[in-house]
């Protein structure tokens, strides 16, 4: 059976993003505040976003020779140059990759290699890697810019190509719309290895609509945090698109720490903040976040990974705040919101207007309520493809364009939906993607190691999956508490932090794998369960 949303279609307005999340429906004043940076105080007003970033935009063209579909990667944490920077290019017609600045050279090599990008924008810290990273990917230095208005050893700063002129953003038909891309998120979908998402103008206006149309999900009035990071789908929709639209204020931070949070909510008596489940453990359990006046937060979001029922409810017990849940993924951002009347704890919530789902079983065929099976999605806000990559596309979009999301999931008859498991390889530590694929790549590379397999187990106590890398030695080489330690360490000199193998090396004879040599993890996931000190 297909599930239709229970809420009305609505009309979407395809056209270029910038246009759309410029209309001003809520009738914003040019001198609201609408950013401001949690750590330095800086502001930024609604009317100098769209003035700098239709300045950076003609600075682009004129001085930099950007051109329409050229793409720009973004290499650093939250700031209010970020936003400037980002919609600059968009408006000048040009493709945005955001990249984790956590990402090791090799990593962000792979992006700006596998994007195609010609310029980085990138935040001083991140310069050295940058610089490197552009090297292997053949970006001339003179195509870098730096956030802020220093040079540093040469590289100049995006401020200086701020231009007197503004220039004017370009427009896309609504068929236009549907077949450019914006933006390119990296995401390893099912399987495989981290690929190009394209989502285009056409599926940002469409997913930025839905939620405006779904009352409660945010408002104007609201001050929100956004400790999520803009290189990721969740907060780039959010917090770039959704607010600009809305017109609402959101104090931003480069990076999480609970004191500094805390910190940021009692100063500026944040109401609203859309956060990851590890953080809501934190606000829980954490004797911190007792020492500081939580009182003006009235809408918690949750998103990005499982958040469970049973802490649902003491978050909600502690701070008289429902936790209401969103879910979707980098190829189809948010597809599901708790309904504003009916917060059910462990559940996603309903799915937003002018979308359906399917729910198949292992042999595909279509399930009723309450019967749990792979959720497939189709809508305007499924991407278009992964960039350069039929096969993987194919692989994940069948014919009648149904997304396969690799979700286990349910549905009861209020429309509800509930993720009860992932099947698909991706693992997540703390709403961050880590592909296994990669992982096990890397392994192979370790002279001790003949064969691995990287699956994820699920801490309680952080509410997050980490890695665990099974591995078969070459021979003649003796297993060891010593190995296990020298493999975790070199696995951590190459992967961002996040991808440490934080759940352990466990040895294993053989690898199962199926007749194709496709990996077994269902099998391991159950053997895991026999030997490892988290169960
Ligand atoms: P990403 O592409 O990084 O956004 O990751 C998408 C995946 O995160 C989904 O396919 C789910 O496995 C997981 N996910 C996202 N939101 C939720 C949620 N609210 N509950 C459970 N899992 C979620």
């Amino acid at each position: 059976m297909i599930f239709k949303s229970l809420y009305p279609n609505i009309e979407i307005p395809f056209q270029g993003i910038y246009q759309y999340i410029t209309s001003n429906p809520n009738g914003i004043k040019d001198d609201k505040t609408i950013f401001i940076d949690g750590i330095t105080g800086r502001k930024l007003t609604y009317g100098a976003l769209k003035s700098y970033s239709k300045k950076f935009a003609a600075g682009l063209i004129d001085k930099a020779d950007f051109k329409c579909g050229d793409v720009l990667a973004m290499y650093s944490p939250n700031q209010i140059d970020y936003l400037i920077i980002l919609l600059g290019a968009i408006a000048a017609g040009g493709k945005v990759t955001p990249a984790n600045p956590m990402y090791t050279v090799d990593e962000f090599t792979n992006q700006l290699k596998d994007s195609r990008a010609k310029y980085i924008a990138v935040s001083p810290p991140f310069l050295s890697k940058a610089i490197k990273a552009a090297a292997a990917a053949n970006i001339p230095v003179s195509n870098i810019f730096l956030f802020g208005d220093k040079e540093i050893d040469g590289i100049k700063s995006y401020s200086s190509l701020i231009s007197k002129r503004e220039a004017i953003p370009i427009e896309y038909s609504s068929e236009e719309a549907k077949s450019t891309t914006a933006y390119l998120c990296y995401s390893s979908g099912t399987t495989g290895r981290s690929k190009g998402v394209e989502t285009t103008h056409a599926n940002m206006v469409a997913n930025v609509h839905q939620i405006h149309n779904v009352e409660g999900v945010i408002d104007d009035e609201s001050i929100y945090l956004s400790v999520l990071p803009f290189f990721h789908i969740y907060g780039l929709l959010f917090f770039v698109h959704l607010v600009i639209l809305k017109g609402a204020t959101i104090v931003i931070m480069p990076k999480f720490d609970l004191t500094t949070f805390c910190r940021i909510i009692q100063e500026y008596k944040i109401n609203a903040i859309p956060v990851v489940p590890p953080i809501i453990v934190l606000l829980v359990k954490h004797p911190i976040a007792r020492k500081y006046d939580l009182s003006s937060l009235n809408i918690c979001l949750s998103g990005a990974a499982p958040l469970s029922k049973e802490l649902a409810e003491e978050f909600n017990k502690m701070y008289n705040i429902q936790i209401k849940q969103g879910y979707g993924l980098t190829e189809s951002p948010i597809t599901h919101v708790s309904a504003t009347d009916l917060v059910i704890h462990g559940s996603v919530g309903r799915l937003l207007p002018n979308m359906e789902c399917k729910i198949l079983s292992q042999g595909g065929e279509e399930l009723g309520y309450n019967q749990p099976g792979e959720l497939c999605i189709r809508g305007p806000t499924v991407m278009k493809s992964y960039l350069n990559n039929k096969a993987a596309t194919d692989a994940c979009i069948d014919p009648e364009g149904w997304l396969h999301t690799g979700d286990i999931a349910t549905v009861d008859e209020t429309g509800n939906f509930y993720i009860v498991e992932r099947v698909k390889e991706l693992i997540k530590y703390k709403g961050f993607q880590i592909p296994p694929a990669e992982l096990e790549s890397l392994l192979l590379t370790h002279p001790s190691i003949a064969d691995a397999a990287v699956i994820g187990i699920y801490s309680n106590q952080e509410a997050t999956e980490y890695p665990v890398a099974y591995v078969v030695l070459q021979q003649n080489i003796p297993k060891s508490d010593q190995l296990k330690e020298e493999i975790k360490g070199f696995i951590a000199q190459n992967v961002a932090n996040y991808k440490k193998l934080r759940g352990g090396v466990l040895f294993i004879d053989q690898i199962p794998k199926s007749e194709s040599g496709k990996i077994l993890r269902r099998i391991l996931r159950e053997r895991i369960k026999t030997e490892h000190p988290l169960y």
